[in-house]
């Protein structure tokens, strides 16, 4: 099968980091079908839906059918797993295919996971099923209507093969677009095979990709760090507020743009609990949901340690320069949170950090110390702000608290309308995404694209969509994943 005429896929990385690629093939799919494609995003990318629907649009998602120039490559990164560090992981099941210049002029990956293994893939099969290849798929068009910066997922084919995990299931490739798939762990690895090119070239390709602005700069390799460091800063502050916790946020899955990536053990907290963890691997609570700044704070300090002979050429001064700019962390998130939690809360910026500080704090308490869902208080809390508090007092125990704090807070002033734009009504709550990806698995992708149609517009409340404003029923128990 040729691919689409008219996909051009450019080789970028592949020309320029040769160090970090090995040109290779996907496997065939023996029997591909098209399970869900994200037509927004085709548009943006100039791509045409009914030709990626074509066979030979099938083709070009799976990697079977790629267009004359591109070079589809697995690309080589370290990464600290767990706190542990390995020198070699790298796309073990993954492809670069290219670059595309999108339609506002901006070069993305387009990328595969599920196809089949590389010379990186260890003990690994290759392979993804299809479950785990529509979660990313509806978790992050969430992530994306939420308004933080993501991956996208572009398509997910069911290849027709089976894939051996606990148990036989359908196997699937995830095409991806990212503004690029460099990672924390890409540095390591640079760093660690001991090629000061590499290493240089490897920045300067970061820096034109995703921040220019560092090319200008004084010192353009700390300008990266300090640019890497308050895109991560802002991402992560993102993520609390929205209750996503990401799950496995080794330094292989931090992303040089900013862009959330890899969902895997992912998952949005209900009850309100800083110790929140899904993942059936993370015994230690490693990458609990209250401890995803300070994981990001340590996987930034990780990149710095990579980018030490970039810094300076004096070693010592290398390290007071990564040290002060890693620095700029912790005000940079609190900003960010701060600034995140007024918008929640309806606050204007007249109202004084002073007062809004111990308010959220406070607020944070109560919500812990009642186990409240934390999407519907926030939810609710709009229709508090002049009338109804009814629906939020209905979610906690402590009535007389929260009835404290309410009136401390209506005091305020709070903007009811602005809250509801930042406040979303609808999640990928885990019962749905779980119902959804088992009717997948068995066939059924009604559910799912219900579930998509709902997260894809998340402060919108419509009719007919009630229960995908709830929480989890009681007998839903306490919720696991599996990467
Ligand atoms: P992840 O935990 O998904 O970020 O992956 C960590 C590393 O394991 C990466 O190098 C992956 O490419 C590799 N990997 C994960 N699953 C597989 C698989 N089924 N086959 C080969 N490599 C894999
Ligand atoms: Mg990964
Ligand atoms: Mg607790």
């Amino acid at each position: 099968i040729a691919p689409p005429s008219t996909v051009v896929l450019d080789n970028r990385f592949a020309t320029e980091l040769p160090g970090l690629a090995i040109p290779w093939q996907a496997e065939e799919a023996p029997e591909p079908r098209l399970l869900v494609l994200d037509e927004a995003l085709a548009a943006e990318l100039g791509l045409d839906p009914d030709q990626l629907r074509s066979p030979e649009g099938v083709g070009l998602l799976t990697g079977t059918a790629v267009p004359d120039g591109a070079t589809p490559v697995a690309q080589a990164y370290a990464g600290h797993q767990f706190g542990g560090y390995s020198p070699r992981l790298g796309d073990g099941r993954a492809l670069l295919l290219g670059e595309l210049v999108d339609a506002g002029g901006t070069v993305r990956d387009l990328h595969l996971k599920g196809s089949g293994r590389t010379p990186f893939a260890r003990g690994g099969d290759g392979l993804a099923a299809v479950g785990p290849m529509l979660r990313e798929y509806v978790v992050s068009r969430a992530m994306h209507a939420l308004g933080i910066p993501t991956t996208r997922a572009l398509a997910v084919v069911a290849t027709g093969r089976t894939v051996y995990r606990e148990t036989a299931l359908p196997g699937a490739v995830l095409a991806r677009i990212a503004a690029s798939h460099l990672r924390v762990g890409s540095f390591q690895y640079a760093r660690a095979a001991g090629d000061a090119e590499l290493l240089r070239r490897l920045a300067d390709h970061a820096i034109a990709r995703h921040h220019p602005h560092a090319a200008g700069a004084e010192q353009p390799y700390r300008a990266l760090f300090e640019a890497v460091v308050a895109a991560q800063a802002a991402l992560v502050a993102q993520w609390m507020l929205a209750g996503f916790v990401h799950g496995v946020m080794n330094t292989d899955n931090m992303t040089i743009s900013g862009e959330t990536i890899d969902y895997g053990p992912c998952a949005f907290i209900e009850a309100f609990d800083p110790a929140t963890v899904y993942s059936s691997i993370d015994h230690a609570g490693r990458y609990a949901y209250g401890n995803q700044p300070a994981i990001a704070e340590w996987n930034l300090a990780r990149l710095a340690e990579a980018l030490l002979p970039l810094l300076h050429d004096d070693q010592e001064q290398a390290v007071a320069v990564a040290v002060e700019s890693l620095g700029g962390f912790r005000p940079a998130y609190n900003a960010a949170w701060s600034a995140g939690m007024r918008a929640k809360l309806g606050l204007p910026d007249e109202v004084d950090a002073t007062v809004v500080s111990p308010l959220v704090e406070d607020l944070l308490a109560l919500l812990h110390a009642d186990h409240v869902d934390f999407t519907s208080f926030f939810r609710t809390l709009g229709g508090a702000a002049h009338g109804d508090a009814e629906p939020t007092r209905r979610l906690f125990i402590d009535l007389a608290g929260i009835d404290a704090w309410v009136a401390r807070w209506r005091a305020l002033e709070p903007d009811a309308g602005a809250m509801q734009r930042v406040n979303p009504v609808y999640i990928p709550r885990n019962h749905l995404v779980e119902e959804a990806l088992a009717a997948a698995t068995d066939g059924d992708l009604e559910p799912l694209e219900r579930l998509v149609g709902a997260v894809s517009a998340p402060y919108d409340e419509r009719p007919g969509l009630e229960r995908y404003a709830e929480a989890a029923p009681q007998d839903f128990g306490a919720y696991q994943t599996f990467c």
